[in-house]
């Protein structure tokens, strides 16, 4: 049976038009389950009983359960979720100065193949619906619930791409964007690719306002296919030709994502030739410490080295920021705490 949360607005008006009732209840509809929260049709006291029986029949107001969570020192909590079919997938929540932040999964496990992600250890098993991506975020508003407090920024940065999850993704995020749904504004919102040329380019063409950002992770080709192999299939001149076509016809600026592993990306050549990628672009480049993962070889840049880096690329004009990390304490590194979890 379908989940009401797969559903937008446009979706629960044709649904209940179809049902021969007026269209505005899907706003009493949404409200209920984006406002107020509810979990049970039955709550929904302006709608008739009739309504909710119908409802109850067609849909599942469905949850999704915590199986794990991890508090971090700073704040940052970290979610493995139950999917109604038992899968796992991971989400957290992080802190920062301007709010609170959902970092959200697109699929069950990942098929990019990064050599340095944990995500990716556990390929694919399927794609998440929209409704499985919205719940992530709501389940987290509900824990800010008993603090009062509100989600204010959403990154589709956990387990899997969201330009292999293409429809569902952005159903998701329109659901998460809307006046009904959770409404956290568009420029709020950020979805991170490996570098999925066509996804990138029917992104362009939406002209939605949401922030795409960009892991990057190595300034030349050899260096990417050995790291990425989603490199090999869009190469670097392609994948910045393609961003480039999205910042003319979108205006928004870019962010490329750029993990610091010692002694494999972060030398003085390096940075020349990220300056050289980036030139002339709307963008900026987030250096961002490696969460080091116990499956993996690599280590993270020392300190001392992640701030000459981030010297050189300022230098050279290239607009940088180095990103503080959050929740270093527990398995914060995408896929960690289900990889953990699975053993
Ligand atoms: N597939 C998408 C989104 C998921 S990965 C993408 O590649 O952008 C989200 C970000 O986390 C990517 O930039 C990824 O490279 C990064 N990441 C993966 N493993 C990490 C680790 N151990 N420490 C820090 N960042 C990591």
């Amino acid at each position: 049976m379908n989940s009401i949360y797969d559903l937008n607005l446009e979706d629960l008006e044709n649904y209940l038009v179809s049902l021969g009732l007026k269209p505005f209840r899907a706003k009493q509809i949404m409200k209920w389950l984006y406002e107020k929260r509810v979990s049970t049709f039955e709550e929904m006291s302006d709608i008739s009983k009739d309504l909710q029986k119908k409802l109850n029949e067609d849909f599942i107001i469905d949850s999704i359960s915590i199986k794990d969570v991890q508090v971090s020192k700073d704040g940052t909590e970290k979610y493995l979720f139950e999917m109604a079919d038992g899968s796992l997938v991971e989400s957290v929540m992080m802190v920062f100065e301007y709010g609170y932040s959902a970092c959200l999964s697109s699929q069950v496990g990942c098929n990019m193949g990064c050599t340095f992600c944990a995500s990716g250890l556990l390929k694919k098993q399927r794609n998440l619906s929209a409704g499985e991506i919205v719940l992530q975020a709501l389940m987290i508003q509900k824990r800010l619930d008993e603090i009062d407090k509100r989600l204010g920024n959403i990154v589709v940065m956990g387990t899997g791409e969201p330009f292999d999850n293409y429809d569902n993704v952005m159903k998701a995020m329109s659901i998460i964007n809307s006046p009904y749904g959770m409404e956290i504004g568009a420029r709020h919102i950020s979805i991170s690719t490996c570098g999925v040329i066509p996804g990138i380019e029917r992104f362009a063409k939406e002209n939605l306002q949401y922030n795409l950002a960009i892991s990057l992770h190595a300034s030349n080709d050899e260096l990417r296919s050995s790291l990425m192999p989603v490199n090999k299939a869009y190469p670097l001149e392609e994948l910045m030709k393609a961003l480039k076509e999205y910042s003319a016809t979108n205006n928004r600026r870019l962010t490329f994502e750029y993990l610091l592993l010692s002694g494999v990306n972060d030398s003085a050549q390096n940075a020349k030739e990220i300056k050289e990628l980036l030139k002339g672009m709307n963008a900026y480049i987030n250096l961002i410490p490696y969460n080091e993962v116990k499956e993996k070889d690599y280590k993270t840049s020392s300190e001392e080295n992640a701030l000459r880096f981030y010297d050189l690329l300022k230098k050279n004009g290239v607009s940088v920021t180095l990103r503080q990390k959050k929740g270093t304490d527990i398995d914060a590194a995408c896929g960690q705490l289900r990889a953990n979890n699975l053993k």
